[in-house]
């Protein structure tokens, strides 16, 4: 098949070009390089069935493809937050944009939604069921309203044109390729602690996350890509919880270091826990976690080592 993955340059993206590459099929990787780099997919570029493309989602794109991964969006507070206006142009006219492409071309069309969608969610663990408790018009909001408003369109194309569309909202992935100055907490702790600097935590670090390693998400999203008469939301994501400050000590402990932590403002509207239940996902993609938050951190720590 020929796919398109947008903000195919950046972290997950990169991840996922590679497998989709492994899998015999033509990837078009498209990026604006806002927050993906070139080097995240240089050691794909030789590879004829792979093509790199600059383009900006906001604007719109005639390409001929079988399969849609939308994952074009800054992920990281720190850069969703630099120009929300742009990361609220980018979810929305950027999935109007490809659902238009979807529907003209008749691709599947994937979008990459975020538990973020909950919101400080009042139900916990999170069900796919459960519409959120969330902020229209705080700081995290451009991400938050932008998604919702993302998998809004992506119902609307489905419902009023026949878009074959597909939803899945991906819960904190961490990995290789995470930018070093990304500002998410798992590559933030693990690049402060490689040079001996101060893990930052924000609030008491009493707040929660449930992380999930890089290429457990990439294999339950190409399932869900190609799962028939199952649409989504489906939730990805790893059930295990962890307090913030629990991290910051796994952490250490793996680099052989003293718990050495300073403590900063907690952000407004920090959702204060997150879980996953994965229940849909087992039962419609047979899918479910295989890397624990500790082997994937000896894996992302291998890789910062290389590069910090
Ligand atoms: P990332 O920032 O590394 O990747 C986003 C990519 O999109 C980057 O390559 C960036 O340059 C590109 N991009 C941004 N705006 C664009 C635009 N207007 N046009 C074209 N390209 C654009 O983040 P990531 O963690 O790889 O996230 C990928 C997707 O998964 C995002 O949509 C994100 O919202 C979603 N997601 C990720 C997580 C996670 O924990 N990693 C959690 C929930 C949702
Ligand atoms: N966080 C932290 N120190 C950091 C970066 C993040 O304590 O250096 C906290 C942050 O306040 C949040 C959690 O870690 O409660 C996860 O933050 P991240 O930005 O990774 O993801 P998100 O908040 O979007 O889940």
């Amino acid at each position: 098949m020929r796919i398109l993955v947008t903000g195919g340059a950046g972290f997950v993206g990169s991840h996922l070009c590679e497998r989709l590459l492994a899998a015999e099929h033509s990837v078009i990787c498209l990026d604006n390089f806002f927050t993906g780099r070139k080097e995240n997919v240089a050691h794909l570029l030789d590879n004829p069935r792979f093509e790199l493309l600059r383009h900006d989602v906001v604007d719109p794109l005639f390409v001929d493809v079988d399969q849609i991964y939308n994952l074009a969006c800054p992920a990281s507070p720190v850069h969703y937050q630099y120009d929300p206006i742009k990361t609220l142009k980018t979810s929305v006219l950027g999935s109007m944009n490809l659902l238009g492409l979807a529907k003209r071309v008749k691709a599947r069309i994937l979008q990459a939604s975020t538990s973020e969608v909950y919101g400080d969610p009042h139900v916990h663990p999170q069900t796919e069921t459960y519409w959120g408790h969330v902020n229209p018009i705080g700081i995290r909001s451009c991400y938050d309203e932008g998604k919702r408003t993302a998998e809004t369109l992506f119902m609307d194309y489905h419902r009023q044109n026949g878009v074959d569309t597909r939803i899945i909202r991906i819960f904190n992935t961490y990995g290789p390729r995470m930018l070093p100055d990304d500002g998410r907490v798992v590559s933030n702790f693990i690049v402060q602690a490689l040079k001996g600097q101060k893990l930052t935590i924000y609030g008491k670090g009493e707040q929660t996350r449930s992380f999930c390693y890089v290429d457990d998400l990439v294999e339950g999203m190409m399932r869900m890509m190609n799962t028939d008469d199952f649409i989504g939301p489906v939730n990805l994501g790893n059930p295990n919880e962890f307090t913030i400050l629990e991290l910051a000590i796994l952490v250490q402990q793996k680099l052989g270091q003293k718990l050495n932590l300073t403590f900063k403002p907690l952000p407004s509207d920090d959702p204060r826990q997150r879980q996953p239940d994965i229940s849909l996902a087992k039962s419609k993609l047979d899918w479910s976690p295989t890397i624990d938050l500790s082997a994937g951190l000896d894996k992302t720590i291998a890789y910062f080592k290389g590069i910090v």
